[in-house]
């Protein structure tokens, strides 16, 4: 079942991922080698509480923290942990938040200090790749529209690997609605897209093979071949021409763009047509 949202449902929903984008722009002025995960989640749910809101992981299917934290060849659902961050590592931070009855999703992959240029690509096409398939958000096209412009980025010309395990979702009431946003796929498939469809679109990109696994602790899914992986997530409502991006990443980028521990991830806005 898919629930089309109401204009007010969409700004209470785009209230959400606001304050999800806050909490991930806290993270941001905070995060450096020498840091643990538990500290920022400490922090993160703290900030969350404050603004009269849920964190929307905390004890989801019991997971215990309020952010998902995967650390370089960790995918994503990495549970924060007193492991310190070193030089070199790539963070995956990904926060929902729940208030006046509606969810927000987004997720961010900082690179702290000095990161190979075979890393920060993949950083930035992944990041790139999120903005490919929001393109495709549009009213009349198909989810599977979506997962055809990030598999074809990603994979046929970056020759990442590309996740088929775990994928985006519709979102609103529950964290996780109908339909399933697939980053692969094939032009014209799928479910159609309508006006007032609220999803979050989250590609998770390996640097190596596509293949994935899952940790002893029930949680963390890690790259098979160990390699680096990245995952960069809005939550946006399709509309007619343009998509309407409802969490805001700008705000995570200003506090990056004043910590001399984390390095800018662009966009290849030369590579995208209208966002
Ligand atoms: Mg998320
Ligand atoms: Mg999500």
């Amino acid at each position: 079942m898919i629930y089309y949202k109401t204009d007010e449902e969409v700004e209470l929903i785009r209230q959400s991922c606001l304050l999800v984008c806050k909490t991930l722009a806290h993270v941001a002025s905070k995060i450096k080698p020498g840091v643990t995960g538990l500290a920022l989640d400490k922090e993160a749910e703290a900030l969350i509480r404050d603004h009269g809101a849920e964190p929307a992981f905390k004890g989801y299917r019991g997971f215990p923290g309020s952010l998902c934290i995967s650390i370089n060849e960790q995918v994503v659902h990495g549970i924060p942990s007193s492991i310190v961050f070193k030089e070199g590592d790539i963070v995956s931070i990904d926060c929902g938040t729940y208030i006046n009855d509606f969810y927000g999703d987004s997720a961010y992959t900082f690179a702290l200090g000095e990161i190979s240029d075979e890393i920060m690509n993949l950083l930035e096409t992944t990041n790139t790749s999120l903005y490919k398939g929001i393109e495709s958000a549009v009213h009349g096209k198909r989810i599977g529209d979506i997962g055809f412009e990030i598999q074809n980025y990603c994979e046929k010309q970056h020759k990442y690997g590309v996740v088929r395990e775990l994928v985006g979702h519709g979102i609103g009431r529950s964290l996780h609605e109908a339909p399933e946003v697939p980053n692969y796929g094939k032009r014209g498939r799928g479910p159609l897209m309508k006006s007032g469809l609220v999803i979050a679109i989250e590609p998770m990109i390996n640097l190596g093979t596509k293949d994935v696994k899952q940790l002893n602790d029930g949680w963390t899914v890690v790259s098979k071949d160990a390699t680096p992986s990245a995952h960069y997530e809005h939550t946006i409502c399709v509309r007619k021409g343009k998509a309407d991006i409802l969490s805001d990443h700008a705000l995570i980028e200003a506090e990056i763009a004043k910590n001399a521990n984390v390095r800018e991830v662009r966009v290849k806005t030369e590579e995208l047509a209208n966002v």
